[in-house]
C-alpha cells in the first residue's frame, strides 16, 4: 500500500488535476490525500481574519469571489453535465456555509472550521471527477480519524483505530481520497496541522498503516541543495537519510512540513518527492538506506526571536539551566538552538507566541534581552565532528555575515548558524558558492 500526497499547485488547474488522475490510474492499492488548491488556504485565512475584525460585508464579497473562482472551473474539470451539476452544488454548499459566518458572531475557534473548507472542496471535487472516469473512489472523511492531542501533537494510538475503522467501511475498490491538513483536537473541534500540514498528514497516514512508501507529489523535482525561491542553480539531491531530510524540513526547507518526516523515520517508510509536472522524474528518495559524507544542502528558517540572559549567578552554578528550560517548559514553547557562556544563555525560539510571559520570568533569573526578525541558517549534511574542514569553510564562506550564534555538533547531520533575516539571501547565496560550486 501506498500513500500520495498531492499539494496544492499540483491541483491547481482543471488541467493538473487531470494529470495527477493520470498519476494515480497506474496504482493500485493507494491512499490519495489532497491539499486544498493553490491559493485557497490564503484566501480563507484572509476570510476569517475580515469576520474577526467584523467586516462581514467583505469576507461575503471575498467568499463570493473565492465560490465563483471554484465554479469557473468546473466545466473544464468534468465531462459531463452530470458531473458538473454534482460539482457546482458541491460549492455553492461550501460557499454558503463560509457566508452563514457573516450571519452570526464570530469566534476565534471558528477560524479552523473556515480554513478547513479548502482541502474539504478540493476532495469533494477530486473524487467526483475519479468517479466520473469509473476509477471506483472512496472519499474518506480526515475528520473522522486525524487528531491532535493537547499538545498539539498526532495522536497516533487514536488515529491507528479510527483509520482503520475507516478503511473497514470503505465500499469502492479503487483510491481511497481524503483531505490533508485537516483533523480535530483533543477536544473533538475542528483544527489544523499547521501550514504545509499535508504532507504531514500522508506520513502520520503511511505510519500509521506500514505502507510501502509515502509519496509527496509537488511542483519540483525532489529536494534541492539550497531554496530555489533565493537562489539560482540549485540542484536535486536523489537521496537523503531521515535524518538529514529531518533536519532540512525543521529548518525552513518548505518542500516539507517541518515535522513530516518524524513519523516516516519511526516507522521506516521510505518517503519519495517528487513532481507531478515531470512524473519521470526519479525525484528525491529518504530513507535510513542512504548515508554519505560531505555538505548536502542548506535550508533557512525565518521568523525566529533570539533570547540572552545574562546572570553573575550562573557563574559555576548547577541547576541554572534547568530553571531556564523550566519556564519554556511551562510556556510549551520549544527552543531551537543554544550556546552558553561564563555568563550568559543565548538562545532562539520560533513560536513568540508566548514571548511576555516567558521574559517576564526568565527575568527573575537575571538581565534578558530579546530580538526578533532572526533567521537560523542550516547547513545539512553528514560530517564528523571533528573535521577541521568543514567549519572552517563555512566561516570562509560567510566571512562578511554578522553571525549571532553559532551551533555545531548537537548532531553529525547540521550545523546552524543565527543571523538578522536581513542577511539571509547573501548567506544562502555565499555558502552555495562556497560549498557546492567547487
Ligand atoms: P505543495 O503545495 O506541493 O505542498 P510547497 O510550496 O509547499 O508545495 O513546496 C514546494 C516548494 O518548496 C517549491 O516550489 C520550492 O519553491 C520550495 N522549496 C523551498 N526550499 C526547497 C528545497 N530545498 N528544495 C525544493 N523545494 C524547496
Ligand atoms: N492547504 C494547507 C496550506 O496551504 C495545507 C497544505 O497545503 O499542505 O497550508
Ligand atoms: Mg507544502
Amino acid at each position: 500500500m501506498k500513500v500520495l500526497k498531492f499539494g496544492g499547485t499540483s491541483i491547481g488547474s482543471p488541467h493538473r488535476m487531470k494529470n495527477v488522475l493520470k498519476i494515480i490510474n497506474d496504482e493500485k492499492d493507494i491512499i490519495v490525500v489532497l491539499s486544498a488548491i493553490s491559493g485557497t488556504t490564503d484566501e480563507l485565512i484572509n476570510i476569517a481574519g475580515l469576520l474577526y475584525r467584523g467586516n462581514k460585508k467583505e469576507a461575503s464579497m471575498k467568499a463570493d469571489i473565492l465560490g465563483k473562482g471554484y465554479l469557473k472551473l468546473i466545466p473544464e474539470i468534468y465531462d459531463t453535465n452530470k458531473y458538473r451539476k454534482e460539482a457546482e452544488s458541491v460549492i455553492n454548499t461550501h460557499i454558503d456555509y463560509l457566508r452563514s459566518f457573516t450571519l452570526k458572531e464570530f469566534s476565534k475557534k471558528q477560524e479552523k472550521t473556515i480554513l478547513a473548507q479548502g482541502e474539504l472542496m478540493s476532495t469533494a471535487l477530486f473524487f467526483l471527477m475519479a468517479k466520473e472516469h469509473e476509477m471506483d473512489p472512496s472519499l474518506l472523511p480526515a475528520l473522522n480519524f486525524m487528531r491532535i492531542d493537547k499538545d498539539g501533537e498526532p495522536d497516533m494510538f487514536y488515529i491507528r483505530e479510527n483509520l482503520d475503522r475507516e478503511l473497514k467501511n470503505v465500499q469502492g475498490l479503487g483510491p481511497v481520497i481524503t483531505q490533508g491538513y485537516i483533523c480535530r483536537n483533543a477536544y473533538g473541534d475542528i483544527d489544523n496541522l499547521k501550514r504545509g500540514g499535508s504532507d504531514f498528514t500522508a506520513t502520520i497516514i503511511g505510519s500509521v498503516l506500514t505502507a510501502d512508501e509515502i509519496q509527496i507529489w509537488t511542483d519540483i523535482n525532489g529536494l534541492h541543495n539550497n531554496d530555489p525561491r533565493y537562489i539560482d542553480h540549485t540542484e536535486v539531491i536523489r537521496e537523503l537519510s531521515f535524518d538529514e531530510a529531518a533536519e532540512l524540513a525543521y529548518f525552513g526547507a518548505k518542500i516539507l512540513h517541518p515535522s513530516s518526516v518524524v513519523p516516516a523515520r519511526s516507522a521506516n517508510i521510505p518517503v519519495r518527492l517528487k513532481n507531478s509536472m515531470h512524473p519521470e522524474d526519479e525525484g528525491t528518495i529518504i530513507s535510513s538506506a542512504y548515508s554519505s559524507s560531505g555538505y548536502k544542502a542548506i535550508a533557512a528558517k525565518d521568523g525566529i526571536t533570539a533570547i540572552k540572559i545574562k546572570s553573575d549567578r550562573m557563574l559555576l552554578a548547577y541547576g541554572f539551566l534547568r530553571k531556564i528550560f523550566d519556564i519554556f517548559e511551562l510556556y510549551k514553547t520549544a527552543i531551537d538552538m543554544i550556546t552558553t557562556s561564563e555568563v550568559a544563555v543565548s538562545l532562539t525560539i520560533d513560536d513568540n507566541t508566548r514571548i511576555k510571559p516567558i521574559i517576564d520570568d526568565l527575568k527573575n533569573l537575571g538581565t534578558v534581552e530579546f530580538e526578533s526578525n532572526q533567521t537560523i541558517i542550516c547547513i545539512v549534511g553528514d560530517f564528523i565532528a571533528e573535521d577541521t574542514g568543514t567549519t572552517v569553510e563555512i566561516f570562509n564562506a560567510l566571512s562578511k555575515i554578522p553571525l549571532r550564534m553559532i551551533s555545531y555538533g548537537g548532531s553529525k547531520h547540521n550545523i546552524s548558524l543565527l543571523t538578522n533575516s536581513s542577511n539571509k539571501k547573501d548567506a544562502l547565496n555565499a555558502l552555495h558558492e562556497h560549498l557546492f560550486k567547487k
